[in-house]
C-alpha cells in the first residue's frame, strides 16, 4: 500500500536522510561536502500557474513569445544559460497530463520529442539532449530540452541542469545561431 504524505515523511525523518558522496561525483559542479536540508512537513502544495487554462501563460502568449511553431505544437527557448541549447516544447492547446491529450496529440506528441530531440543535436557538437517534464510550477504541458556540449561528460546526466546556472552564459549571438539551427531542422523535418 502507498504510504500517505504524512507516513512518508514520518518514517523519513526518523530515518534520517543520507548523503551521497557527491564530492567523489566526476560530474557533480561544487568542491566540498554537503548537508542534507532538514525535512518540511507534508502541506498542501502551492497552485501551479494556469490551473484549468485560466491565467495561463502559455496559452495567453502570442507565437511571436516562440521562436517555431505549426499548428498544434510551439517551441520556445529559455536562454541564454551555460548550456549550449534549452527549449520547451509546448502543444496549442490547454493540457496537464500527456493523457489529457488523448491518443491522437499523444501519438503526435511521441513524434515531436525525437523531431525536437534531433533537431537540437542539429545544432552540432552536441554530446547529448535531455528531455524532462517537471511540471511543478506551470500546469500548461512542457517538455525540457536540455542540450549538453560534446566531449563534455562532466556535465552529463541530471547535474547537466545545475551547470546550466553554474556555466556562464553562452553569448547572445552564438545562442540566437544555435536557435536559428534547431528551427531550421525543425522546418526540415516536416
Ligand atoms: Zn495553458
Amino acid at each position: 500500500m502507498a504510504e500517505t504524505p504524512e507516513q512518508f515523511y514520518a518514517r523519513t525523518v526518523a530515518a534520517g536522510c543520507r548523503t551521497p558522496p557527491v564530492e567523489e561525483w566526476a560530474s557533480w559542479p561544487f568542491e566540498g561536502s554537503v548537508t542534507p536540508k532538514a525535512l518540511v512537513p507534508p502541506a498542501p502544495e502551492p497552485p501551479r500557474m494556469g490551473v484549468g487554462g485560466v491565467d495561463c501563460r502559455a496559452c495567453d502568449a502570442p507565437d511571436d513569445a516562440y521562436f517555431w511553431t505549426d499548428d498544434r505544437w510551439r517551441l520556445q527557448d529559455a536562454g541564454p544559460g551555460g548550456l549550449p541549447f534549452v527549449c520547451v516544447l509546448e502543444p496549442r492547446v490547454h493540457a496537464d497530463e500527456p493523457s489529457d491529450l488523448g491518443p491522437e496529440l499523444a501519438r503526435e506528441m511521441g513524434w515531436m520529442i525525437a523531431r525536437v530531440e534531433e533537431a537540437v543535436r542539429a545544432i552540432g557538437h552536441i554530446g547529448r539532449v535531455h528531455i524532462s517534464r517537471f511540471a511543478d510550477g506551470a500546469e500548461h504541458m512542457h517538455w525540457w530540452f536540455i542540450a549538453r556540449p560534446a566531449d563534455q561528460a562532466q556535465f552529463a546526466m541530471m547535474t547537466a541542469v545545475i551547470w546550466d546556472d553554474v556555466l556562464p552564459p553562452v553569448p547572445q549571438d552564438v545562442w540566437d545561431d544555435n536557435k536559428a539551427a534547431v528551427a531550421a531542422a525543425m522546418d526540415a523535418s516536416r
